[in-house]
């Protein structure tokens, strides 16, 4: 079962999708580790794209396509996958969705990990860290015992830059326009399973496994699971 794991950032994804790999027994394809582990090979490939990474530009889409479809290939993935991070864009979603058919395969499932954006910023801004060591702290969920001050070894604890309310707010405007073409996207192909990404951890992996369609298909696809899946 492939399965397109959604959310913006800071709504769980990376929280849920090593329970859901667990769970599914498959592997999570995160766009990010499997560009940088292509770059770090020594082929023609893994040199373009570690050229392409280097500028800062984005890796064309047909190329990230390539090598996720490369990746499925692999044995751990016989029974699917969780695709984290891509696609990124409507575009690549269908570039995605064209590429599986001709392997006649598809993308089962959809799960958009829906949280409202001001909730998203506040959990973004809830993040403080500690100047000794980069402990992590959440405010609300994670607080130390003592406000301002590390657990471990008592440095102050603060808020990077990066998780400032302005540049939280500016960072989602980019990423949520291209989020909402794929949620459209996969909408439309009628796979898309949104949660209430709000309520407790173990709630919202109940609600996407439920989601999923038929466990029974998940767990050890067979060669005859697969090939009943095309069918349908
Ligand atoms: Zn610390």
């Amino acid at each position: 079962m492939v399965i397109v794991l959604l959310g913006a950032p800071g709504a769980g994804k990376g929280t849920q999708a090593p329970i859901l790999s667990e769970r599914l027994g498959i592997p999570i394809l995160a766009s990010g580790d499997l560009l940088r582990a292509v770059a770090a090979t020594d082929t023609d490939l893994g040199r373009e794209v570690a050229r392409i990474m280097q500028t800062g530009a984005l890796v064309p889409d047909a190329t990230t396509v390539g090598i996720f479809l490369d990746r499925l290939d692999a044995p751990d993935a016989a029974a699917g996958a969780i695709l984290d991070g891509f696609p990124r864009t409507g575009t690549q979603a269908a570039a995605l969705d064209e590429a599986l058919a001709e392997r006649r395969s598809k993308v089962d499932a959809a799960i958009l990990i829906d949280v409202p954006e001001a909730e998203i910023v506040r959990r973004m801004t809830d993040r403080v860290i500690c100047r000794a060591n980069g402990h992590p702290y959440n405010l609300r969920t994670a607080p130390p015992a003592v406000p301002g001050r590390c657990d471990v070894d008592g440095s102050a604890l603060y808020r990077r830059a990066d998780d400032e309310e302005s540049t939280v707010r500016a960072r989602l405007a980019k990423q949520l326009a291209p989020l909402g073409e794929v949620i459209a996207h996969y909408r439309q192909r009628g796979i898309l399973h949104a949660v209430d990404g709000r309520r407790a951890i173990d709630e919202v992996t109940a609600e996407i496994l439920a989601g999923l369609p038929s466990q029974a298909a998940a767990s050890g696809r067979s060669a005859a699971g697969a090939t009943a899946d095309r069918v349908r």
